[in-house]
């Protein structure tokens, strides 16, 4: 049997909004058992939360945006995606403001949040969704689906029409060290007449270099270059395993995704919780029980 996790104190981690431009502070926070994920909005009266769930999520563009009547919060996946890999599954996450720091617009600053504070079993068991059949999602030529698997394991593919990106695959077991050394760092990235678009809605005016990579038509403008030479792929399997924490549990099973941007993602996570062959189960070291549910 695999325990419910937290972390062990108070965490920081500090920076700028992406679409304002002003200092952001987020601060993870130890939960009990069985509370799952909350975003807390400690600037607001009554202090008003929202879970982390595909129900709450309003909207895929550019990024995954949770909503409750009090607020809304958008760009969650950076943070959320460190939790999918270390399968942190209480946690409070109290915002100062409206926005989550962007930091350097990958998960490494959450990483290190985590790896400063420390992870604690708690003392209920953990329920995973385990897949018994695969589940399939087609959209276009965009595809999502899922396979059994004893772990969580991605296979994610992208074609972006650009000399700095093109066909990228990644196939990559998720575990604390695969995700710390091989994603973690993994920055976003956006074109610069998309920027441009942006700014002139108002909209990222905290982007720059420091927190995205920037193409223009022909290359990537940031000085420093790439981090991996597959940097883009990389990224869109971090932006996957934050989506996947709305699923509410930690998943069991091989996801294959090719062009799965976040309005996939999320469809794709709906048709997980609605489907019969998805399963909350509390397994063993050996998935006897999961083994066994295939047969009912
Ligand atoms: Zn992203």
């Amino acid at each position: 049997m695999f325990l419910q996790k937290t972390i062990r104190k108070d965490v920081e981690v500090h920076g700028i909004g992406l679409h304002s431009g002003k200092p952001a502070t987020l601060r993870f926070s130890p939960a009990p058992a069985n509370t799952g994920v909350y975003f807390i909005r400690n600037d607001l009266p009554g202090r008003p939360h929202l879970k982390v769930h595909n129900d709450f999520v309003s909207a895929t563009s550019y990024a995954t945006t949770l909503s409750c009547p009090e607020f809304s919060v958008s760009t969650v996946e950076h943070c959320l995606s460190t939790l999918s890999a270390l399968r942190v599954d209480n946690l409070f996450i109290e915002l100062d403001g409206p926005e989550i720091p962007i930091c350097d617009g990958s998960a490494k600053d959450f990483l290190l949040a985590f790896q400063k504070c420390g992870v604690m079993e708690l003392d209920e068991p953990r329920k995973y969704f385990y897949i018994t059949e695969p589940i399939t999602l087609v959209e276009g030529d965009k595809t999502a689906q899922v396979v059994p698997y004893h772990g969580l394991k991605l296979s994610v593919g992208i074609d972006f029409p650009h000399p700095s990106i093109g066909k990228q695959n990644l196939e990559i077991d998720i575990n604390d060290f695969s995700f710390a050394h091989e994603i973690a760092p993994a920055r976003t990235f956006g074109f610069l007449k998309e920027v441009q678009t942006l700014r002139n809605q108002g909209l990222a005016l905290g982007g720059s270099l420091q927190n995205a990579l920037v193409l223009d038509e022909s290359q990537v403008l940031n000085a420093e270059g790439l981090r991996f030479k597959d940097e883009f792929v990389r990224h869109k399997v971090l932006d996957a395993l934050g989506d996947l924490v709305t699923l509410g549990h930690p998943l069991m099973g091989h996801l294959t995704l090719y062009k799965a941007g976040h309005d996939l993602m999320q469809k794709f996570v709906r048709k997980i919780l609605q489907s019969e062959s998805t399963k909350l189960v509390e397994l063993g070291a050996d998935l006897s029980e999961a083994q066994k549910l295939k047969s009912i």
